[in-house]
């Protein structure tokens, strides 16, 4: 399947307001720029390198997510362009984008990763550290929290995949009801229709679009 009838195939699946973010990492530009000439703009990476590269090499209108890890020496690389960083996990992220984002004059938009896996791998707060972050939030005048982001156990399970979901929803809604969130990150290409049943309102989708990574 060409990337254009993948991109149409998965949008005609989810409703209009839930945004689609291409997750792009591994794959080189050339697909990029095919999944763009098809109206794709946001696109999500996991390493802020790659990312910069790709910024650099490509048209200015895309709107650039990182979705992985972010390792704390690497934010003054993304700070200046980033859309969304999703996988806000300490709160030493949290100072340094604050720091950084101060640096160049904008306020960076993130979303707090919430550890919902049966796995020890998957990174992100648990509920009582979520609430802790959650009220120091004030202090960072550079950053926006705009909601949470999650990944599910890698599971067949869909019972289980979708009460992990439900349980980042329902942290999103505890939460995020007072503060006017309007980001909730969860859902891949093996369990984004669940996600959009739960409430995802970005949904971050790779290997269906650009096809299996080989890393
Ligand atoms: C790679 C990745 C995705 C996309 O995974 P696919 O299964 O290829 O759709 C989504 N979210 C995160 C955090 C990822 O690292």
């Amino acid at each position: 399947m060409s990337i254009a009838s993948a991109l149409q195939e998965i949008k005609s699946q989810l409703p209009d307001t839930v945004e689609l973010i291409a997750v792009s990492k591994t794959k080189p530009v050339a697909l990029l720029e095919e999944a763009y000439d098809a109206g794709q703009r946001h696109f999500g990476e996991n390493k802020v390198q790659e990312m910069a590269e790709k910024y650099e090499a490509l048209p200015k209108d895309i709107a650039w997510h990182m979705i992985g890890h972010v390792q704390t020496n690497k934010i003054k690389y993304m700070a200046a362009f980033v859309h969304l960083v999703h996988g806000v996990d300490r709160l030493k992220v949290l100072h340094e984008l604050n720091k950084q984002a101060k640096k160049v004059d904008r306020t960076i938009d993130c979303t707090l990763q919430v550890h919902i896996a049966q796995e020890e791998t998957k990174f992100g707060f648990d509920a009582n550290e979520l609430a802790e972050v959650v009220a120091a939030l004030e202090t960072f005048t550079h950053v926006r929290v705009r909601g949470l982001m999650g990944m599910a156990t890698f599971t067949d399970n869909q019972d289980q995949i979708r009460s992990e979901f439900m349980t980042l929803k329902a942290a999103f809604d505890t939460h995020g009801a007072t503060r006017e969130w309007d980001v909730l990150s969860m859902g891949m290409s093996g369990d984004y229709q669940i996600a959009v049943e739960c409430g995802a309102t970005h949904v971050r989708i790779g290997s269906s679009i650009f096809g299996a990574r080989n890393y």
